[in-house]
Protein backbone atom coordinates (compact mmCIF):
# COMPACT_ATOMS: atom_id res chain seq x y z
CA UNK A 1 0.00 0.00 0.00
CA UNK A 2 1.66 3.17 -1.43
CA UNK A 3 -0.47 5.84 1.29
CA UNK A 4 -0.27 8.23 -1.47
CA UNK A 5 -3.45 9.52 -3.60
CA UNK A 6 -2.68 10.63 -7.45
CA UNK A 7 -4.39 13.91 -7.59
CA UNK A 8 -3.29 14.52 -11.13
CA UNK A 9 -0.81 15.69 -13.77
CA UNK A 10 0.94 18.50 -14.14
CA UNK A 11 3.51 19.06 -17.17
CA UNK A 12 4.58 15.46 -16.69
CA UNK A 13 4.63 15.01 -13.06
CA UNK A 14 1.96 13.21 -11.57
CA UNK A 15 1.02 14.90 -8.31
CA UNK A 16 0.54 12.91 -5.23
CA UNK A 17 -1.02 13.81 -1.78
CA UNK A 18 -0.09 12.13 1.01
CA UNK A 19 -3.01 10.37 3.65
CA UNK A 20 -1.17 12.50 6.19
CA UNK A 21 -1.18 15.10 4.57
CA UNK A 22 -5.16 14.77 4.24
CA UNK A 23 -5.29 14.21 7.77
CA UNK A 24 -3.52 16.94 8.88
CA UNK A 25 -6.37 19.34 6.33
CA UNK A 26 -8.72 17.65 8.70
CA UNK A 27 -7.17 17.99 12.09
CA UNK A 28 -6.61 21.94 10.64
CA UNK A 29 -10.20 22.21 10.24
CA UNK A 30 -11.41 20.24 13.18
CA UNK A 31 -9.20 22.78 15.68
CA UNK A 32 -10.49 25.85 13.54
CA UNK A 33 -14.48 24.42 14.18
CA UNK A 34 -13.44 23.66 17.96
CA UNK A 35 -11.94 26.73 18.36
CA UNK A 36 -13.77 29.60 16.17
CA UNK A 37 -17.26 27.88 15.15
CA UNK A 38 -17.52 27.22 10.81
CA UNK A 39 -16.33 30.69 9.54
CA UNK A 40 -12.78 30.03 11.07
CA UNK A 41 -12.88 26.63 9.91
CA UNK A 42 -13.80 27.24 6.33
CA UNK A 43 -11.29 30.40 6.24
CA UNK A 44 -8.91 28.45 8.00
CA UNK A 45 -9.12 25.45 4.46
CA UNK A 46 -9.02 27.97 2.21
CA UNK A 47 -5.61 29.41 3.40
CA UNK A 48 -4.29 25.91 3.59
CA UNK A 49 -5.76 25.11 0.50
CA UNK A 50 -3.78 28.37 -1.20
CA UNK A 51 -0.72 27.50 1.17
CA UNK A 52 -0.62 23.70 -0.60
CA UNK A 53 -0.48 25.81 -4.06
CA UNK A 54 2.43 28.04 -2.30
CA UNK A 55 4.35 24.38 -1.41
CA UNK A 56 3.59 22.88 -5.14
CA UNK A 57 5.03 25.59 -6.45
CA UNK A 58 7.96 25.25 -4.85
CA UNK A 59 7.95 21.66 -5.75
CA UNK A 60 7.78 22.48 -8.93
CA UNK A 61 10.95 25.00 -9.12
CA UNK A 62 12.77 22.18 -7.49
CA UNK A 63 10.96 20.15 -10.82
CA UNK A 64 11.43 22.45 -13.83
CA UNK A 65 15.54 23.26 -12.34
CA UNK A 66 15.75 19.51 -12.90
CA UNK A 67 14.58 19.20 -15.71
CA UNK A 68 17.16 21.81 -17.26
CA UNK A 69 19.84 19.19 -16.32
CA UNK A 70 17.92 16.25 -17.72
CA UNK A 71 16.83 14.82 -14.78
CA UNK A 72 13.12 13.12 -14.83
CA UNK A 73 10.66 14.16 -11.92
CA UNK A 74 7.86 11.38 -12.20
CA UNK A 75 6.42 12.15 -9.02
CA UNK A 76 5.76 14.97 -6.70
CA UNK A 77 4.31 14.26 -3.30
CA UNK A 78 2.75 16.62 -0.77
CA UNK A 79 3.21 15.75 2.68
CA UNK A 80 2.09 17.68 5.85
CA UNK A 81 5.51 19.27 6.41
CA UNK A 82 6.45 20.12 2.84
CA UNK A 83 5.98 18.23 -0.58
CA UNK A 84 9.12 15.75 -2.01
CA UNK A 85 9.66 15.73 -5.78
CA UNK A 86 11.14 12.85 -6.51
CA UNK A 87 14.17 13.09 -9.25
CA UNK A 88 15.08 10.14 -10.83
CA UNK A 89 18.14 10.25 -9.92
CA UNK A 90 20.32 12.11 -7.86
CA UNK A 91 22.32 14.95 -9.40
CA UNK A 92 25.83 13.84 -9.20
CA UNK A 93 27.32 17.11 -10.27
CA UNK A 94 27.29 19.07 -6.87
CA UNK A 95 26.27 23.03 -8.61
CA UNK A 96 23.59 21.11 -10.32
CA UNK A 97 22.07 19.70 -7.02
CA UNK A 98 22.61 23.10 -5.03
CA UNK A 99 20.93 24.81 -8.24
CA UNK A 100 17.93 22.05 -8.00
CA UNK A 101 17.76 22.25 -4.37
CA UNK A 102 17.93 26.23 -3.71
CA UNK A 103 15.21 26.85 -6.24
CA UNK A 104 12.44 25.66 -4.25
CA UNK A 105 13.06 28.08 -1.20
CA UNK A 106 13.53 31.21 -3.72
CA UNK A 107 9.98 30.55 -5.22
CA UNK A 108 8.25 31.31 -1.63
CA UNK A 109 10.80 34.27 -1.77
CA UNK A 110 9.81 35.21 -4.75
CA UNK A 111 6.14 34.80 -4.37
CA UNK A 112 6.49 37.01 -0.59
CA UNK A 113 7.55 39.57 -2.87
CA UNK A 114 4.91 39.42 -5.38
CA UNK A 115 2.49 39.08 -2.59
CA UNK A 116 4.03 42.18 -0.55
CA UNK A 117 5.12 44.73 -3.55
CA UNK A 118 2.09 43.28 -6.23
CA UNK A 119 -1.03 42.60 -3.94
CA UNK A 120 -0.03 45.01 -1.10
CA UNK A 121 0.78 42.56 1.56
CA UNK A 122 2.13 44.03 4.49
CA UNK A 123 4.86 41.50 5.80
CA UNK A 124 4.44 40.48 9.59
CA UNK A 125 6.55 37.88 10.77
CA UNK A 126 3.66 37.14 14.08
CA UNK A 127 1.21 36.05 10.77
CA UNK A 128 2.83 32.86 10.08
CA UNK A 129 2.31 31.33 13.64
CA UNK A 130 -1.40 33.01 13.47
CA UNK A 131 -2.47 31.41 10.50
CA UNK A 132 -5.96 31.17 11.51
CA UNK A 133 -6.33 34.65 12.91
CA UNK A 134 -9.43 36.00 10.64
CA UNK A 135 -8.35 39.95 11.69
CA UNK A 136 -5.36 39.47 9.75
CA UNK A 137 -5.75 39.77 6.10
CA UNK A 138 -5.35 36.66 4.44
CA UNK A 139 -2.47 37.78 2.15
CA UNK A 140 -0.42 38.75 4.82
CA UNK A 141 -1.05 35.73 6.26
CA UNK A 142 0.35 34.19 3.01
CA UNK A 143 3.01 35.98 2.89
CA UNK A 144 4.55 35.63 6.58
CA UNK A 145 3.84 31.89 5.53
CA UNK A 146 5.88 31.78 2.45
CA UNK A 147 8.66 33.36 4.16
CA UNK A 148 8.42 30.77 6.71
CA UNK A 149 8.49 28.00 4.13
CA UNK A 150 11.45 29.95 2.10
CA UNK A 151 13.28 29.75 5.97
CA UNK A 152 12.32 25.92 6.88
CA UNK A 153 13.54 24.37 4.17
CA UNK A 154 16.42 25.91 4.46
CA UNK A 155 17.13 24.39 7.48
CA UNK A 156 20.42 22.27 6.84
CA UNK A 157 19.03 18.92 7.30
CA UNK A 158 17.55 16.05 4.96
CA UNK A 159 15.64 16.03 3.18
CA UNK A 160 14.65 19.67 3.93
CA UNK A 161 16.49 21.63 0.84
CA UNK A 162 19.04 23.12 3.38
CA UNK A 163 20.19 19.39 3.62
CA UNK A 164 20.82 19.30 0.17
CA UNK A 165 22.43 22.82 -0.44
CA UNK A 166 24.58 21.57 2.67
CA UNK A 167 25.80 18.10 0.90
CA UNK A 168 26.27 20.07 -2.76
CA UNK A 169 28.70 22.70 -0.60
CA UNK A 170 30.45 20.13 1.01
CA UNK A 171 30.61 18.05 -1.66
CA UNK A 172 32.93 20.00 -3.78
CA UNK A 173 35.62 19.43 -0.71
CA UNK A 174 34.81 15.94 0.62
CA UNK A 175 33.14 13.90 -2.41
CA UNK A 176 29.98 13.01 -2.22
CA UNK A 177 29.81 10.29 -0.04
CA UNK A 178 31.63 11.68 2.98
CA UNK A 179 29.69 14.97 1.88
CA UNK A 180 26.48 13.15 2.60
CA UNK A 181 27.24 11.51 5.52
CA UNK A 182 28.37 14.57 6.71
CA UNK A 183 25.24 16.57 6.24
CA UNK A 184 23.43 13.14 7.39
CA UNK A 185 25.42 13.50 10.53
CA UNK A 186 24.63 17.46 11.06
CA UNK A 187 21.29 16.94 9.88
CA UNK A 188 20.60 14.77 12.91
CA UNK A 189 22.28 16.95 15.14
CA UNK A 190 19.60 19.77 13.93
CA UNK A 191 16.83 17.03 14.38
CA UNK A 192 17.48 16.59 18.18
CA UNK A 193 17.82 20.44 18.81
CA UNK A 194 14.90 20.86 17.13
CA UNK A 195 13.04 17.92 19.16
CA UNK A 196 14.34 19.13 21.94
CA UNK A 197 12.82 22.57 21.25
CA UNK A 198 9.81 21.05 20.27
CA UNK A 199 9.27 19.65 24.04
CA UNK A 200 9.53 23.12 25.41
CA UNK A 201 7.70 25.12 22.65
CA UNK A 202 5.71 23.09 20.13
CA UNK A 203 4.98 19.67 19.74
CA UNK A 204 4.58 19.51 16.19
CA UNK A 205 8.31 20.41 15.70
CA UNK A 206 9.11 16.94 17.62
CA UNK A 207 7.09 15.16 14.92
CA UNK A 208 9.10 17.01 12.33
CA UNK A 209 12.35 15.89 14.37
CA UNK A 210 11.93 12.45 14.23
CA UNK A 211 10.82 12.30 10.21
CA UNK A 212 13.98 14.23 9.76
CA UNK A 213 16.25 12.21 11.76
CA UNK A 214 15.20 9.01 9.93
CA UNK A 215 15.47 10.83 6.66
CA UNK A 216 18.76 11.58 7.44
CA UNK A 217 19.92 7.88 7.78
CA UNK A 218 17.96 6.86 4.73
CA UNK A 219 20.12 9.69 2.67
CA UNK A 220 22.41 8.22 4.07
CA UNK A 221 22.24 4.66 3.28
CA UNK A 222 20.98 5.14 -0.16
CA UNK A 223 24.07 6.89 -0.78
CA UNK A 224 26.55 4.59 0.50
CA UNK A 225 24.58 1.44 -1.03
CA UNK A 226 25.26 3.54 -4.50
CA UNK A 227 28.82 3.66 -3.72
CA UNK A 228 29.14 0.64 -2.75
CA UNK A 229 27.69 -1.02 -6.44
CA UNK A 230 29.51 1.48 -8.49
CA UNK A 231 32.44 -0.13 -10.77
CA UNK A 232 31.41 -3.73 -9.74
CA UNK A 233 29.91 -5.76 -12.21
CA UNK A 234 26.40 -7.37 -11.89
CA UNK A 235 27.48 -10.55 -12.50
CA UNK A 236 29.88 -10.54 -9.26
CA UNK A 237 26.89 -10.09 -7.03
CA UNK A 238 23.87 -11.32 -8.37
CA UNK A 239 22.10 -14.53 -7.27
CA UNK A 240 23.12 -17.02 -9.96
CA UNK A 241 21.38 -20.39 -7.74
CA UNK A 242 17.31 -19.75 -7.78
CA UNK A 243 14.12 -21.32 -8.38
CA UNK A 244 12.03 -20.50 -11.22
CA UNK A 245 8.55 -20.65 -12.72
CA UNK A 246 6.95 -21.01 -15.63
CA UNK A 247 4.13 -19.02 -16.58
CA UNK A 248 1.69 -21.69 -17.59
CA UNK A 249 2.55 -23.49 -14.14
CA UNK A 250 -0.63 -23.55 -11.44
CA UNK A 251 -0.68 -21.65 -8.43
CA UNK A 252 0.20 -25.09 -6.31
CA UNK A 253 3.10 -25.73 -8.49
CA UNK A 254 4.57 -22.73 -7.70
CA UNK A 255 4.08 -23.57 -4.16
CA UNK A 256 5.57 -26.39 -4.12
CA UNK A 257 9.02 -24.25 -5.30
CA UNK A 258 8.04 -21.69 -2.40
CA UNK A 259 7.91 -24.57 0.09
CA UNK A 260 11.58 -26.13 -1.75
CA UNK A 261 13.43 -22.59 -1.33
CA UNK A 262 13.54 -19.64 0.58
CA UNK A 263 13.48 -17.10 -1.93
CA UNK A 264 11.57 -13.67 -1.38
CA UNK A 265 11.36 -13.32 -5.51
CA UNK A 266 10.70 -15.91 -8.01
CA UNK A 267 11.45 -14.79 -12.03
CA UNK A 268 8.86 -16.22 -14.14
CA UNK A 269 10.84 -17.58 -17.33
CA UNK A 270 9.29 -19.05 -20.73
CA UNK A 271 10.58 -22.18 -22.46
CA UNK A 272 13.66 -20.36 -23.64
CA UNK A 273 14.57 -18.73 -20.85
CA UNK A 274 13.76 -15.21 -20.73
CA UNK A 275 12.12 -13.48 -17.99
CA UNK A 276 8.62 -12.40 -18.67
CA UNK A 277 7.72 -11.67 -15.12
CA UNK A 278 8.16 -11.84 -11.39
CA UNK A 279 6.45 -12.79 -8.70
CA UNK A 280 7.14 -12.49 -4.91
CA UNK A 281 6.53 -14.66 -1.92
CA UNK A 282 3.62 -12.59 -0.22
CA UNK A 283 1.91 -12.38 -3.65
CA UNK A 284 2.25 -16.01 -4.54
CA UNK A 285 0.46 -16.61 -0.73
CA UNK A 286 -1.87 -14.33 -1.29
CA UNK A 287 -2.97 -15.39 -4.66
CA UNK A 288 -3.77 -18.76 -3.40
CA UNK A 289 -6.03 -17.13 -1.09
CA UNK A 290 -8.22 -14.97 -3.76
CA UNK A 291 -7.35 -17.20 -6.80
CA UNK A 292 -7.26 -20.79 -5.83
CA UNK A 293 -4.83 -23.40 -6.50
CA UNK A 294 -5.84 -23.47 -10.37
CA UNK A 295 -5.07 -20.58 -11.35
CA UNK A 296 -1.95 -20.02 -13.28
CA UNK A 297 1.29 -17.87 -12.64
CA UNK A 298 0.66 -16.08 -15.59
CA UNK A 299 -2.39 -14.72 -14.55
CA UNK A 300 -0.83 -13.34 -10.85
CA UNK A 301 2.09 -12.73 -11.72
CA UNK A 302 3.80 -8.93 -12.28
CA UNK A 303 4.13 -9.05 -15.91
CA UNK A 304 7.92 -6.75 -16.25
CA UNK A 305 10.52 -7.38 -14.75
CA UNK A 306 13.13 -4.75 -15.31
CA UNK A 307 16.25 -6.44 -17.22
CA UNK A 308 19.85 -5.70 -17.20
CA UNK A 309 22.74 -6.73 -18.84
CA UNK A 310 25.25 -9.10 -17.90
CA UNK A 311 28.12 -6.91 -18.82
CA UNK A 312 26.22 -3.82 -16.87
CA UNK A 313 27.67 -2.80 -13.48
CA UNK A 314 25.64 -3.34 -10.06
CA UNK A 315 25.21 0.36 -10.02
CA UNK A 316 22.75 0.79 -13.12
CA UNK A 317 21.04 -2.42 -11.51
CA UNK A 318 20.24 -0.60 -8.70
CA UNK A 319 19.08 2.57 -10.21
CA UNK A 320 16.85 0.54 -12.71
CA UNK A 321 15.52 -1.07 -8.95
CA UNK A 322 15.04 2.24 -8.08
CA UNK A 323 13.56 4.25 -11.01
CA UNK A 324 11.25 0.91 -11.61
CA UNK A 325 10.49 1.01 -8.22
CA UNK A 326 10.67 -3.46 -8.56
CA UNK A 327 11.42 -5.97 -6.10
CA UNK A 328 13.99 -7.54 -8.26
CA UNK A 329 16.30 -6.94 -11.33
CA UNK A 330 16.78 -9.69 -14.08
CA UNK A 331 20.18 -10.09 -15.72
CA UNK A 332 20.19 -11.43 -18.91
CA UNK A 333 22.72 -12.80 -21.26
CA UNK A 334 23.62 -11.82 -25.19
CA UNK A 335 20.26 -14.14 -26.16
CA UNK A 336 18.50 -12.72 -23.77
CA UNK A 337 17.96 -15.21 -21.44
CA UNK A 338 18.01 -14.87 -17.62
CA UNK A 339 21.18 -15.87 -15.85
CA UNK A 340 20.63 -14.10 -12.63
CA UNK A 341 19.14 -11.37 -10.64
CA UNK A 342 19.76 -8.80 -8.02
CA UNK A 343 17.66 -7.12 -5.33
CA UNK A 344 17.76 -4.61 -2.97
CA UNK A 345 19.20 -7.36 -0.02
CA UNK A 346 22.28 -8.21 -2.89
CA UNK A 347 23.29 -4.67 -2.54
CA UNK A 348 23.00 -4.23 0.90
CA UNK A 349 24.31 -7.59 1.46
CA UNK A 350 27.60 -6.42 -0.77
CA UNK A 351 27.84 -3.71 0.88
CA UNK A 352 28.44 -5.67 4.34
CA UNK A 353 30.59 -7.43 3.01
CA UNK A 354 32.38 -4.73 1.77
CA UNK A 355 32.83 -3.41 5.04
CA UNK A 356 33.87 -6.02 6.21
CA UNK A 357 36.90 -6.52 4.26
CA UNK A 358 40.12 -4.96 4.83
CA UNK A 359 40.58 -1.65 3.21
CA UNK A 360 41.34 -1.51 -0.52
CA UNK A 361 40.38 -5.31 -1.31
CA UNK A 362 38.18 -5.55 -4.14
CA UNK A 363 35.25 -7.61 -3.80
CA UNK A 364 36.03 -11.09 -6.34
CA UNK A 365 33.70 -13.17 -8.31
CA UNK A 366 31.55 -14.27 -6.10
CA UNK A 367 27.81 -15.74 -5.88
CA UNK A 368 25.42 -17.08 -3.70
CA UNK A 369 22.23 -19.75 -3.46
CA UNK A 370 19.33 -18.13 -3.13
CA UNK A 371 17.83 -17.02 0.14
CA UNK A 372 21.30 -17.96 2.01
ZN1 LIG B 1 11.99 21.95 -1.52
Amino acid sequence: MSWSLNIGKVAGTVVRVHITFLLFLAWIFAASYASGGAATAWDSLVFMVLLFLCVLLHEFGHIFTARAFGVPTPYVTLLPIGGVAQLERIPEEPWEEFLIAIAGPLVNVAITLLLVFVAGAELQPSAAAAVDNLKIPLVDRLAAVNLFLALFNLIPAFPMDGGRVLRALLASRFGYVRATELAASIGQFVAFALGFIGLMANPILIFIAIFVYLAASSEAHMVALRAASRGVPVSYAMMTQFATLSPEAHIDEAVQTLLQTSQGEYPVVDSTGKPVGILGRGDLIRAIKTRGADARVADVMIAEMPTISHRATLEQAFKLLQQKSAPAVGVTDAAGKLVGFVTSETIAEMMMLQEALPRGVRIGPWSRPAGA
